[in-house]
């Protein structure tokens, strides 16, 4: 080990030992490489609005717990993480049993798939779903389905069409992934429309439902898959503290559904998935309502300002019920003018995500910052569009 390689090998010869659904796979773009910009940016500002992060930060009883841990004796975690769980299943009005910890929503989002897909199964999602969801049926070696999204003209551009989800599901569907709300397109669905589509939805059908921006929502029509879960054992909801809750870097995601669908999950559950840090913080910041409360009004103020500010400025905004905004800088076909606005922003130290790798490249998402943020990143385009 450590030594210089003798043999030349390139990636396509390992790629071609791979699962075929591997083969064709292209790893999670995560945007651009944070750590070199703060490196390059160091003692600057850096305006990082790429992540759909929290500015604001967690709760100070989340700290105080991730602190708490480190005079423990760092032995395994709570392979069950008894305490988060039953915190979560108070809040949630739910069994214990029907809650599944994850090291961020994402690594139960791949579960999933690997759970209930496979080869000969297909994994149903909309065009502009969140791109885990692709790369987890495609990992399991699913044939992956995406159904069309609304017209651009429609009320919610490019938001899930959940006829055409419900339309796009066969024999062989086992698995279906929607987001509400969306990212990268900030869109949501209302209540009635869900409940009309889960009429459709046969029971052995896997539904899965993202909801890692649930916290952010505030239009009134909308309401949690959870509401009517009792209705529908095959129905799941995943969760992230990633967001709302500011512990992206603690890695703690959950999934509420039916006991016994979250007990097949668990077969699957990598061991102590979750660590000591992240249980502890994600179980304090869900006992500081007070400072989720103050999050979220923060960022449906910011969110509103900075909506009206870039429509001020002629660019076309996309209905969000999130913590970033999906912006329209050009025509398609003018990708070329939007990645030299983006590029000239990040020599600013304005770090956005670039939306080609989902073929919205005449868009950027843009991240709702705090107020100093957001008044950085329009003078920023003040500049670079000038
Ligand atoms: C950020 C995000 C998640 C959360 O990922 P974690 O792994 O929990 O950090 C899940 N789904 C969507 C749509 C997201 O944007």
């Amino acid at each position: 080990m450590g030594s210089v390689p003798e043999v030349r090998v390139d990636e396509s010869f390992f790629s071609a030992l791979a699962q075929p659904g591997i083969q064709r796979l292209r790893a999670y773009d995560p945007g651009h490489d944070l750590v070199a910009f703060r490196r390059r940016f160091e003692g600057r500002h850096l305006v990082e609005l790429g992540s759909n992060e929290n500015p604001y930060g967690p709760s100070a009883r989340a700290k105080e717990a991730v602190l708490g841990t480190i005079h423990d004796s760092f032995r395994y975690p709570d392979p069950l993480g008894g305490d988060l769980n039953r915190a979560l299943a108070a809040k949630h009005g739910v069994d214990v049993g029907s809650i599944l910890l994850g090291n961020g929503s994402h690594e139960l989002l791949m579960q999933f798939a690997q759970v209930f897909a496979g080869p000969g199964v297909d994994v149903v999602a909309s065009k502009f779903g969140f791109a885990v969801y692709a790369i987890a049926a495609q990992c399991a070696g699913a044939t992956l389905r995406v159904a069309p999204c609304h017209a651009d003209a429609h009320a919610m551009p490019r938001g899930h069409d959940l006829d055409a989800i419900a339309a796009a599901i066969t024999d062989t569907t086992r698995l279906v992934y929607l987001a509400n709300p969306n990212n990268p397109t900030g869109t949501w669905y209302d209540a009635d429309a869900f409940a009309a589509f889960m009429a459709k939805v046969p029971g052995d059908v896997v539904v899965v439902v993202d909801e890692a921006y649930a916290e952010f929502v505030d239009a009134p029509g909308w309401a949690s898959a959870l509401t009517v879960q009792a209705r529908h054992p095959n129905l799941v909801v995943t969760r992230t503290f990633s967001k709302a809750y500011a512990l992206a870097g603690l890695r703690v995601g959950f999934a509420i559904g039916h006991p016994a669908l979250i007990a097949v999950m668990e077969r699957a559950r990598e061991s102590f998935n979750v660590n000591s840090a992240g249980l502890a913080a994600a179980e304090a910041a869900l006992g500081d309502e007070e400072h989720l409360r103050w999050v979220v009004a923060r960022n449906a103020e910011q969110r509103a300002a900075l909506a009206t500010a870039l429509h001020d400025r002629g660019l076309r905004v996309f209905p969000s019920q999130t913590n970033f905004l999906l912006v329209q800088f050009a025509e398609p076909g003018d990708e070329a003018r939007v990645a030299g606005i983006e590029a000239a922003l990040c020599e600013r130290g304005i770090v956005l995500r670039p939306m080609g790798g989902y073929g919205l490249g005449h868009c950027l998402r843009i991240t709702v910052g705090n107020a100093d943020e957001n008044r950085r990143l329009l003078a920023g385009l003040d500049e670079v569009r000038a």
